[in-house]
């Protein structure tokens, strides 16, 4: 990042009344944490929060694990408690959708019929489950994973069933995969590229994870293009897939985890800048200097990546929120994290942290086809990228040396007999 972009921050801040009148839009982590955030540097003007979500924020890692199972619930996954939400002295508009921006007026009117003006507003509308195209799917026994709502719904059916079919595989088939089995269910995923996960990890690691489902009982279709998704012919409580290859698969319930539309047609609509995500600079600035977003929705420059990115993921959601809302007030602490991202499968926890370049020089430290591996992906004597496969430890180094621009000897890296530390 640049000075002359903090500059450039300042200037535009500058040019601006101090705000009295903070409007949020959205109710999810970024939201929660940009309202948090608001309060603990003091800002105590009027903060109003338009969420369509009955629920506070809450945190979305264990929809797809721990709720899922049935062993967490709003108590256990809200981001603040509703006593400490409510010492926060925000103006909850729940369940509420925000319908138009006027940014002439500066005025956010909803669904409801109310309107507020505001001073700075943040748009922080996250996204919804990518839906399978309508002339697919002939049957109402689909769920998608996105709210905790859903979640608890789907969680109740999966305990309810004996086999799911998951439509996708990226994280949140793997991870229904993998509570499935947890709870005795027989689980098919269905992949329409030739490995899991493509767009996040290299080839080994979605050979790994193949393997990992495979040994815990999935049955998973790779380059297994859906055709389409029907009631069961004898039973239309069921469901029956058919692929492009002719094969049909039935069972209970399908669910599909096929990636995320983000939120951007009410920012689009007010005419910000929108490129697969509402267009912000490294504080959180829309292209209109009064409204912020972050999370999901947001598309940002990366200092790690050098170039733009909208990440879906939960250390996003919260530090790119605090970076925000922190300028919101004159606070320029440009958001720079290396993007991080975890998930939790079967006794596997996987983390990916940085840039997984395909020319990089790879290290690998462990057993890889076994589940304890750290891989380092090392670019002129520095390492860019690294996924730990339960070793926390090691992706906690690597990110201290990443942060601190260390230069690193590839084959001390690999030694196993030295200590990493
Ligand atoms: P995702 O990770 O993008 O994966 C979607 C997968 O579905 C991709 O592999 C995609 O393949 C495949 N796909 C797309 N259309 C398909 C079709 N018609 N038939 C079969 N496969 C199809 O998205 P997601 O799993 O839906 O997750 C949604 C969001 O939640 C993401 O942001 C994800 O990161 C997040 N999440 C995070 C965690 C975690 O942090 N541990 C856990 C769960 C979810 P192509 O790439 O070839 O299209």
């Amino acid at each position: 990042m640049t000075d002359a972009a903090t500059q450039h921050a300042q200037a535009a801040h500058a040019g601006l009344d101090a705000p009295r009148t903070i409007v949020v839009i959205g109710g999810g982590q970024a939201a929660g944490w940009v309202v948090k955030t608001l309060r603990k540097e003091g800002f105590d003007g009027r903060l109003v929060m338009i969420a369509d979500e009955i629920h506070l924020p809450y945190e979305r890692p264990p929809l797809s694990k721990a709720v899922l199972a049935g062993e967490a619930d709003i108590d256990t996954v809200r981001l603040v408690k509703p006593d400490d939400f409510a010492a926060l002295n925000i103006e909850a508009w729940q369940p509420d959708t925000a319908t138009a921006i006027d940014r002439e007026q500066r005025i956010v009117r909803t669904q409801s019929g109310r309107e507020v003006q505001y001073d700075r507003l943040v748009i922080a509308t996250g996204g919804a489950a990518r839906r399978l195209p309508d002339a697919l799917v002939k049957t109402s026994n689909i769920a998608y994973l996105r709210t905790l709502d859903e979640a608890v719904a789907l969680g109740e059916r999966l305990r309810a069933s004996q086999r799911v079919l998951v439509i996708g595989g990226g994280w949140i088939g793997l991870e229904v995969a993998a509570t499935a089995r947890k709870l005795g269910v027989a689980a098919t995923v269905v992949e329409g590229a030739p490995r899991l996960c493509a767009r996040s990890v290299p080839p080994a690691i979605s050979d790994f994870l193949v393997e990992l489902h495979r040994a815990n009982g999935v049955d998973v279709r790779l380059n297994s293009g859906l055709v389409s998704l029907d009631d069961h012919p004898h039973d239309a409580k069921r469901v029956r897939a058919t692929l492009a290859d002719g094969t049909t698969l039935d069972a209970d319930f399908a669910v599909a985890g096929i990636g995320l539309t983000p939120h951007t047609a009410l920012a689009e609509t007010a005419g910000l800048a929108v490129a697969d995500g509402i267009v912000v600079d490294h504080f959180g600035a829309t292209s209109d200097p009064r409204i912020f977003a972050c999370g999901d929705v947001a598309n940002h420059p990366s200092a790690w990546l050098k170039r733009r990115v909208r990440l879906e993921s939960w250390a996003n959601a919260q530090n790119q929120a605090i970076s925000a809302a922190k300028a919101l007030l004159g606070v320029f602490e440009a958001y720079a994290d290396i993007p991080w991202f975890w998930s939790d499968q079967y006794d596997v926890n996987l983390q990916i942290l940085g840039d997984i370049p395909n020319d990089a020089q790879l290290a690998v430290r462990g057993d890889l086809p076994g589940k304890r591996a750290t891989l380092f992906y090392v670019e002129d004597s520095a390492i860019r990228g690294a996924i730990a496969i339960n070793m926390p430890r090691d992706l906690k180094l690597a990110r201290k040396w990443m942060s601190q621009g260390r230069t690193i000897d590839l084959a001390t890296l690999t030694d196993a007999s030295t200590a990493l530390a």
